[in-house]
């Protein structure tokens, strides 16, 4: 369908901002969200392409930044998605981001709900929309 051509096509840093707007409208999470593209990222010595930690009160994600569109997108959703179900509670127990378990029920749930609404019920092409307008 055009729709991914006109996805693809549009500059990156345009493409990665509205994506952010769009989950920040729709899942919208419990503190103020930074997004930061960079060109590695490490954890406990390994390497990984996403991060989410919570650093104050705001979460920040990493998200490395050589990836095709495709990856880069479902990156970000997938740390979108433990900055999504970290509520006030958990966020407000220190330490927790970093003992608790990562990806429970309760995440895979958050992130099927973020990707459905992406890929199945026209996230993408809202998407699109907010970037021609
Ligand atoms: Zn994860």
């Amino acid at each position: 369908m055009g729709t991914r051509q006109r996805w693809d096509r549009h500059p990156l840093p345009i493409l990665r901002r509205a994506t952010e707007e769009w989950l920040m409208r729709n899942f919208p999470p419990a503190y103020p969200v930074r997004v930061r593209y960079v060109p590695k990222i490490e954890e406990e010595g390994e390497d990984c392409i996403g991060l989410c930690e919570r650093v104050g009160r705001r979460f920040e994600i990493l998200v490395r930044d050589r990836m095709n569109r495709r990856e880069m997108i479902e990156t970000l959703a997938h740390e979108w998605a433990h900055a999504y179900v970290w509520r006030h509670a958990v966020v407000e127990r220190r330490g927790r981001e970093r003992s608790g378990i990562y990806h429970d029920d309760e995440y895979w749930l958050a992130f099927g709900r973020i990707y459905r609404k992406l890929y199945d019920e026209g996230g993408r092409e809202e998407i699109d929309e907010s970037i021609r307008r």
